[in-house]
């Protein structure tokens, strides 16, 4: 009974708190963010305006452990905070504007992090509340006008234009300014040791490019087509770009691909590559995904969860159009089509989700999402399609948004009630895998591609002068089918089929090679070793492995060939190539100490995630676990980003299972620090 009460009590109050936007709009936010990077702390002073909406006593800023230092207020508003939230007390009255003032520091969790030199924030999913007292809720709409202290040799970047930079001692105050206002979630700041190259939109809006120093070769192919990109999104979605400009910053061991701040998207820096590494991993899709975000998400924020395809769905769509302005249509089709193999498997596994709904797993969200407004624009038309967005966009602007809303203003513009399409994509939980079918095979490219994807289970034998046609001026997709068909074929037959793939001068073709035909036949050696010198490092990677194991008397050759290839920003091939230089005999033994020395070092946290996963991975291979290894792994169990926090875990956990390293890693314990320490005790005694 008393569980009972406990739980109807609990509800109440959160009733109450949902209904705050009815009693108060809070309207601005200023503050100054003082990060302190050795103590992993933030000290701030803020000040809010807000306007009373109904008469009320109390009303709060959601505030995760913070505790507030001096509170200041004219209209003698009291000012005391609690476990997650700053609760600000008076007689309010009715359309009345109030300010309060207040300092406080926090020791955030999460939402900031202190990494590598860097200091950024990630609002989405981990409230930045955190850091900044602030509304959990997306539905009231702030603007936020932050001023940030950093030490006179970084950048920040956050929301908004910057305004002026002052010295203040040893510091420098960056003080920027919003016009708009904005969700709590999409407020952020990056501090660092950036530079940055700034273009000019077509229709005059700055875009500020950010990059490390030491990544100044990485800055073309990295930022490839971002003003392309920019000017095609303004034109396709047809209302002006939203804000006062729009950075971009790529930040170490960032927690996703991109996050689309308002006018700052922070992204991973796996996609700051170099010629080699646009071909495999470029940062295109990512660029324009969260791009479109700021008029799908930003200006128009969903009003709950089960609404977010609005955001997800959106600048997915968006970022597929993009990518078939910039590689054409065959690519756009192709990855239309991976989408709509990846939903029908699910679909028919019974776990097919309807996309209205908070719970939608991301593969919904985003592709399901793109799907429905790909199947909307083709039911209604172009024209109307870009009308609707429009008029969407102009009424909800910097405001919340449902399906409904999207909806409506589709069905206006149509003349007509959308009730089949609203069932059958909106709220359907199968993926209309056949529509989607119906649709692609207009595309005479994926037409031929059916052509070649049915043979699969046929004979070589049979189907070897279709196959052979396919390979005159390969399509990409095309090309890699044929050669993915091959595999475990006869050689006699394949041979020339092969030198034929291998003649196309096809990248993507002949990666494919080098994925598949791991055992490289003596007939096929000289063509196979012209793939270490393709520009793309996936290809580079597997023909360097499979030609070391395939042909074990040059295994000299292909080291030499290949020392001093890093790779992408993991060091994939650098890693890769130490591993094998250790495994050859004889092979530069003066230099083995260093070799070893080099993927150790490669584990420690001077390196991004994705660095130090591979090294883990020779580490274990080799067995070459040693102190040094060993703790950085215990530093890497720890890691803020999850997945890697995770496998580190995984390693360590085995590790602990033998007897020599559990004596070894409780040796080390005098060299951890409290939290460390406290953490490996907790792993010990799992
Ligand atoms: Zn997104």
């Amino acid at each position: 009974m008393r569980i009972f009460f406990f739980i109807l009590l609990f509800s109440l109050t959160t009733n109450c708190f949902s209904q705050q936007l009815e009693t108060v709009d809070f309207i601005r936010v200023e503050a100054l963010i003082r990060p302190n990077y050795s103590e992993k702390k933030v000290s701030a002073n803020a000040t809010y305006s807000f306007k009373i909406l109904q008469k009320c006593d109390s009303i709060f800023l959601d505030a995760i452990n913070i505790k507030l230092l001096n509170t200041y207020s004219e209209d003698k508003i009291e000012i005391h905070s609690n476990k997650n939230k700053v609760w600000l007390v008076s007689n309010f009255k009715a359309n009345k504007t109030y300010s309060v003032s207040f300092s406080y520091e926090a020791f955030p969790k999460r939402a900031l992090y202190f990494t590598n030199n860097q200091i950024w924030t990630q609002g989405q999913g981990k409230y930045t509340s955190n850091w900044l007292p602030s509304l959990d809720d997306m539905n009231d709409k702030i603007e936020f006008d932050l001023s940030i202290l950093a030490s006179v040799d970084m950048t920040v970047i956050t929301n908004g234009r910057l305004n002026a930079i002052t010295k203040l001692d040893s510091l420098k105050n960056w003080n920027f300014d919003m016009e708009k206002p904005m969700s709590s979630y999409l407020v952020a700041f990056a501090i660092g040791d950036f530079k940055k190259n700034t273009v000019t939109s077509a229709s005059g809006v700055p875009i500020e490019l950010y990059y490390r120093p030491q990544d100044s070769l990485k800055f073309e192919p990295t930022y490839r087509y971002t003003k392309k990109i920019f000017n095609f999104l303004e034109a396709e979605i047809g209302i002006p770009f939203p804000w006062q400009n729009y950075k971009q910053v790529p930040v170490h061991d960032f927690l996703y691909a991109g996050m689309e701040n308002t006018t700052a998207t922070f992204f991973s820096e796996a996609f700051v590559v170099d010629s080699i590494g646009f071909s495999d991993r470029n940062y295109v899709n990512v660029n324009a995904h969260e791009l479109a975000h700021q008029w799908f998400g930003n200006l128009v924020t969903e009003t709950e969860g089960t609404h977010h395809w609005l955001h997800e769905g959106f600048a997915t769509y968006y970022a597929h159009l993009a990518e078939k302005e910039i590689f054409g249509d065959d690519y756009y089709y192709w990855k239309m089509f991976q989408s709509a193999e990846q939903l029908r498997a699910l679909s028919n596994e019974g776990k097919g989700e309807v996309l209205v709904n908070s719970k939608a797993s991301s593969l919904t969200f985003y592709e399901k999402g793109a799907w429905a407004l790909y199947i909307l624009n083709e039911i209604v038309g172009e024209e109307v399609f870009k009308k609707a967005v429009k008029n969407y966009l102009e009424k909800h602007q910097f405001k919340n948004v449902s399906t409904d809303d999207f909806i409506t203003e589709v069905e206006k513009v149509y003349g007509r009630e959308l009730t089949d399409f609203k069932k059958d994509w909106l709220y359907q939980s199968a993926f209309k895998a056949e529509q989607a079918y119906q649709s692609l095979i207009k595309s005479p490219f994926i037409n031929e591609y059916f052509k070649i994807s049915v043979l699969r289970g046929t004979s070589l034998t049979l189907k070897i002068d279709e196959l052979e046609r396919a390979l005159v001026f390969p399509n990409d997709f095309i090309g890699q089918e044929v050669v993915y068909q091959l595999e475990g074929a006869p050689l006699l037959l394949s041979a020339p089929l092969y030198k034929k793939a291998f003649l196309s001068n096809n990248l993507y073709v002949r990666q494919a090679i080098a994925l598949s035909l791991v055992k490289v036949p003596e007939e096929l050696k000289f063509e196979y070793e012209t793939l270490l010198r393709d520009e793309s490092y996936v290809t580079q990677e597997a023909a360097m492995g499979n030609l070391w194991v395939s042909f074990p008397e040059d295994k000299t050759k292909y080291l030499d060939l290949m020392d001093g290839v890093e790779g992408f920003q993991d060091k994939n091939i650098r890693q890769f190539w130490l591993f094998l230089a250790l495994l050859t005999e004889n092979y530069k033994p003066e230099k083995r100490v260093d070799f070893i020395n080099e993927i150790k070092q490669y584990s420690s946290s001077n390196f991004g995630h994705s660095v130090r996963e591979i090294s883990f991975e020779y580490t274990g291979y080799l067995n070459m676990w040693d102190d040094e290894t060993l703790l950085n792994l215990v530093n890497a169990s720890q890691h803020h980003y999850w997945r890697f926090q995770k496998s580190s875990r995984e390693i360590l956990k085995r590790l602990l299972e033998d007897e020599n390293y559990r004596e070894q890693l409780i040796l080390l314990r005098k060299d951890l620090d409290t939290t460390s320490d406290n953490f490996l005790e907790r792993m010990l005694n799992e």
